[in-house]
């Protein structure tokens, strides 16, 4: 029976480019865990889009001398590109910035208006009279009263992850030019996040299934109490508040951008024709919702954004939020201010997208912090890719294609003419039923977000069928014996076969390609989530390596790049 899975993915904030960091924390997973489902024949609707509101677009705008929507588009854009490049699946990437996203998030706004959820109030504003204007939260800087730590936002502490007030700052000061701000009177709309702590808490508490890490950081959350929130700021730039007297302030990012994940999923169904579609994702009990985000936004996604759909009413609350924890790169943490980073565009204009998407399954930061070093990369695809599984591949379809005609082994080859059972012997067997075993827990890990368990165990078959052919050794049992040879051929053609299938939501560019050298037509995704040998006697494609091996200088080079431009 076909399930139907929501697959929500962190919006990306169009100020800057895509680094691996990004990837490794919120974009391989939702597309290796999307793709699974797919595969498995399950209706999935993949969502995200780029958050291009909020004050760092504007302030970049600013020192670009550009309009805010031209630097949001521009990186729109490279996302759009990156993800076509790297293969992220997106039934729909769209923008914080459409008619729709606005048209939704005054119905979520006026709804909870009109519930009583959100209220007025006149809160003090930092001001700075200096850069004369108001700062939004994240721009005034301070020293958090909770952890001392000195270079806290107004929005959040980035050294105890714990959301704050610009007025909860010691010593605050402007992010802009560093002169202490003054506060200012400015009337509000608050959400009345306080209300929904027993409700979150009950409902938190049966979550079971969640990572152990996002269980626990919420509830430690939920323990210590619920604030209620602004969600209207002054700022020019952003979703209008659909109320008269407000026309000079704009919805606070925070809140409108979550929305993103039911209006894209609106603005799919319209897109498919039927605007009603999006329902069976949000309104069937059935469906599921998963949400896949970067340690640094638990909150918003255990928190907020239920205690939102809570007060709303009617549509699903997420059912996981896999959220991931860092990727540090060659040992340090991740800086995009000191350009500590690999940019995303920067790698898929040198490298292929599968190389990356393995390292970055095989070492996924999801129950700790992982590192990124580019020895590691070279390593990984020389010893793994290329000499496990790609050569794995290659010296099996080059030694079939030149002895037997560029076809799979037919039963003829195989000596069991018309009765077509294959003579296997126990190494084949148990073989086939290990890589039959591994099929199922594979599939089985992905489900649950274990992703980079689930890869170990595929590869764990490449290793075997290695030493199984070695084993064997059909090159020389061929010259002897040669239905012996086409039948431990056959059955190696069959593993590759499971692992083109197995492999395909982590590397689904070279799982293609090995699909057509297997001479199998059409795509991966349409022959399903089973265990499909190829037919004997079936014509193969010329064989052509799957990978490539990296020279060793190149992670000497590319660490040493690293390290004269990044601070
Ligand atoms: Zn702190
Ligand atoms: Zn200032």
């Amino acid at each position: 029976m076909s399930e139907r899975i929501l697959v929500a993915v962190a919006w990306p904030y169009a100020d800057g480019p895509l680094h691996l960091g990004h990837v490794a924390g919120a974009y391989l997973p939702p597309d290796i865990f999307a793709r699974y489902h797919r595969i498995k024949g399950n209706k999935v609707l993949m969502v995200s889009g780029s958050d291009q509101h909020g004050t760092p677009i504007t302030i970049k705008a600013e020192q670009e001398g550009k309009k805010p929507a031209e630097i949001a588009s521009q990186y729109h854009q490279q996302f759009l590109d990156s993800w076509q490049a790297l293969g992220i699946s997106f039934d729909l990437f769209t923008s914080t910035e459409t008619a729709n996203h606005a048209e939704v998030s005054h119905d979520i706004f006026l709804t909870l208006l009109d519930k009583g959820y959100i209220y007025r109030a006149t809160v003090s504003q930092p001001f700075c009279p200096h850069c004369q204007r108001f700062l939004p939260d994240r721009y005034v800087e301070g020293t958090c009263p909770h952890c001392g730590f000195s270079g806290a936002r107004g929005d959040q502490c980035d050294s105890c992850g714990r959301p704050l007030n610009p007025a909860e700052l010691v010593e605050p000061r402007c992010g802009v030019c560093s002169n202490p701000p003054r506060f200012k009177d400015s009337e509000h709309f608050f959400f009345r996040l306080s209300e929904f702590r027993d409700r979150l808490l009950a409902w938190v508490r049966e979550q079971t299934h969640w990572r152990q890490n996002v269980l626990n950081f919420t509830l430690r959350y939920l323990e210590e109490g619920l604030k209620d929130r602004a969600i209207t700021r002054d700022i020019k730039w952003g979703v209008p508040v659909p109320v008269a007297g407000f026309e000079s302030k704009r919805l606070y990012v925070w809140f409108e951008a979550v929305i993103g994940y039911l209006s894209a999923s609106k603005e799919w169904a319209k897109s498919c024709g039927d605007s009603e579609k999006w329902r069976s994702f949000w309104q069937d009990d059935k469906a599921k919702s998963y949400y896949f985000i970067g340690k640094d936004n638990i909150l918003f996604h255990t928190i907020v954004w239920p205690a939102m759909l809570m007060g709303y009413g009617g549509l699903n609350l997420p059912y996981d939020v896999p959220a991931n924890e860092f990727l540090t790169i060659e040992g340090r943490k991740l800086s995009t201010s000191r350009n500590w980073a690999v940019w995303l565009p920067d790698y898929l204009s040198r490298y292929d997208p599968d190389p990356l998407r393995y390292l970055l399954s095989i070492n996924m930061p999801e129950t700790g912090d992982t590192d990124f070093s580019w020895h590691e990369f070279v390593r990984r695809n020389n010893d793994e890719l290329v000499a496990t599984y790609g050569n794995l591949v290659h010296r099996v379809l080059t030694f079939v294609y030149r002895n037997f005609d560029g076809c799979v082994p037919s039963y003829e080859d195989m000596g069991v003419g018309d009765t077509r059972v294959i003579n296997m012997g126990n190494s084949d067997l148990r073989l086939d039923n290990m890589s039959g075993a591994v099929f199922v827990n594979v599939g089985e890990l992905i489900a649950k977000c274990s992703f980079k368990q689930a890869l170990r165990m595929a590869m764990t078959v490449a290793h075997e069928t290695n030493r199984y052919l070695d084993e064997k050794s059909p090159w020389k049992v061929i010259k002897e014996n040669r239905q012996a040879a086409a039948t431990t051929l056959y059955v190696a053609l069959g593993i590759i076969s499971k692992l083109r299938t197995m492999v395909y939501p982590f590397l689904p560019f070279s799982s293609q390609k090995l699909h057509h050298l297997l001479g199998f037509e059409g795509n991966v995704e349409d022959y399903g989530w089973q265990i499909k040998w190829p037919t004997p006697g079936q014509r193969l494609l010329p064989p052509e390596p799957l990978f490539s091996k990296l020279e060793e200088r190149l992670a000497e080079e590319e660490a040493g790049r690293l390290r004269q431009v990044g601070c």
